[in-house]
């Protein structure tokens, strides 16, 4: 691609489309070009909506979340390893700043809703990151800070272990509350001059409709007369509806449901692979916010698509938090009367789980004469995979 003005659409404001704005807006190679994301769900920043939704079309807002990688030590995952890094690295510097900055670690916390926390990590069953039982099978633990192998069998002061846990580690991950860290990415985007429109682009008609109505929208919203050159798939789960019938085959329905309650919790735990039924369990404190959720995943290959709040998946997750005891000072009250802290609120949401990973790749022909580039399918990581992804975007960009 020629250095002069190019303009460039984005389609989708959730985290991969926001942070591939930034990405775009804040390199030297690209950021003379105009920018233009289109959504038809903006952040908004502002208090959190608790009430249960059965509907979102922005899984971002819905992630727990916290830094943690899915990655395993093999070859093919050797792009999400790089990502996953950068991502980390990026969101600690963001955190720790530069020498001499005036801003406190605290102001930082409130200004981007990230924050360093303690992780505890268990399996309930053997996996390649189990492997040895000594951290081999788990690629980051060099990358993170302060990462040590909890002992299960008698656990050190401060380890708190589910029952049946075969193996877990302790580490210093980076969590998010994801509405807070949306919209500071927002406003950075529209700092470095992006220019945002709210609209639905009709996906009815496949790639080719979908380029065609951005380039309507864009039109319409006066957003700049220079030729739509590029345009990013950033659309997520939605993308499936519109990429054919062989790339919709390749999505599972993972059911996730969280209670949000109140008050943050002290640390951010995670017990995944019940022996029994692959159900998860899970704390995460959101930083700045006062507020933590406890969930809940239920995984139903390609059969579960119900977005309701299942009154027994309830009971189970508050059930399994007060077990395990990881979550004492905000884990609410459960059938047995255990817990005491306060549920605001509900959710429920789908991952379409993509078979293979994330798509950040260039589609192999032009669309209604625009060069496309793809960045969904992130899974159960999109936030984790951020940073790095979204430079790989740029990256496919700076090559058309
Ligand atoms: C409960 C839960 C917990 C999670 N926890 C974590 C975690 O701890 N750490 C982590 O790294 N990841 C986590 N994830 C995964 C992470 O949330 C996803 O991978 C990520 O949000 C995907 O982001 P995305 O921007 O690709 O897609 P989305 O967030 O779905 O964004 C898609 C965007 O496209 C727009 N869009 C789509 N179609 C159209 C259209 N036709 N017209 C206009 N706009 C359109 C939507 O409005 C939206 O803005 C979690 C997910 C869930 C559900």
């Amino acid at each position: 691609m020629s250095s002069e003005t190019k303009h460039i659409a984005i389609l989708g404001a959730g985290i991969t489309g926001l942070q591939t704005a930034y990405a775009l807006l804040s390199c030297p190679d690209t950021s003379d070009h105009k920018i233009t994301l289109i959504a038809n769900n903006i952040p908004e920043g502002g208090t959190w909506n608790y009430k249960p939704l059965h509907y979102s079309p922005n899984t971002s807002e819905f992630a727990g979340g916290h830094w943690r990688s899915y990655a395993t030590t093999s070859d093919n995952d050797i792009k999400i390893r790089e990502w996953d890094t950068k991502t980390y690295n990026a969101w600690s510097k963001l955190l720790i700043g530069n020498e001499g900055d005036s801003e406190t670690y605290e102001e930082r916390v409130a200004k981007t809703g990230l924050a360093f926390k303690e992780m505890q990590l268990f399996w309930g069953r053997e996996s390649a990151e189990t492997e040895g039982h000594d951290g081999r099978g788990i690629w980051w633990n060099g990358i993170v800070r302060d990462f040590s192998i909890i002992d299960v069998k008698s656990p050190k002061e401060g380890a708190i272990v589910p029952p049946g846990a075969i193996f877990g580690v302790k580490f210093e991950t980076i969590c998010f509350h994801p509405k807070r860290y949306l919209f500071y990415l927002l406003e950075e985007v529209k700092k470095l001059g992006g220019n945002i429109i709210k609209a639905s682009v009709d996906a009815k008609n496949e790639l080719g409709g979908v380029v065609r109505d951005a380039k309507r929208i864009i039109l319409d919203n006066q957003a700049g007369s220079e030729e739509l050159l590029v345009f990013i798939n950033c659309a997520g789960n939605e993308a499936k509806n519109f990429l054919g019938e062989k790339e919709s085959t390749k999505f599972n329905s993972i059911i996730s449901q969280f209670i949000v309650v109140k008050g943050e919790a002290e640390r951010c735990a995670f017990y995944q692979d019940f022996a029994r039924n692959w159900e998860t369990s899970y704390v995460n404190p959101r930083p700045g916010s006062s507020t933590s959720v406890i969930g809940g995943c239920k995984i139903d290959k390609n059969t579960n698509w119900d977005q309701s709040v299942a009154g027994n998946m309830n009971r189970t997750i508050k059930r399994r938090i007060n077990m395990w005891g990881i979550a004492n000072e905000v884990a609410p009250e459960d059938d047995e009367g255990n817990g005491k802290g306060k549920p605001i609120g509900f959710q429920v949401s789908v991952i379409h789980e993509r078979q293979g990973g994330p798509r950040v790749a260039k589609e192999s022909r032009q669309v209604e004469g625009v060069s496309v580039v793809h960045a969904y399918g992130h899974n159960w990581a999109g936030y984790t995979n951020s940073v790095g992804s979204a430079e790989k975007v740029v990256e496919i960009v700076c090559n058309l």
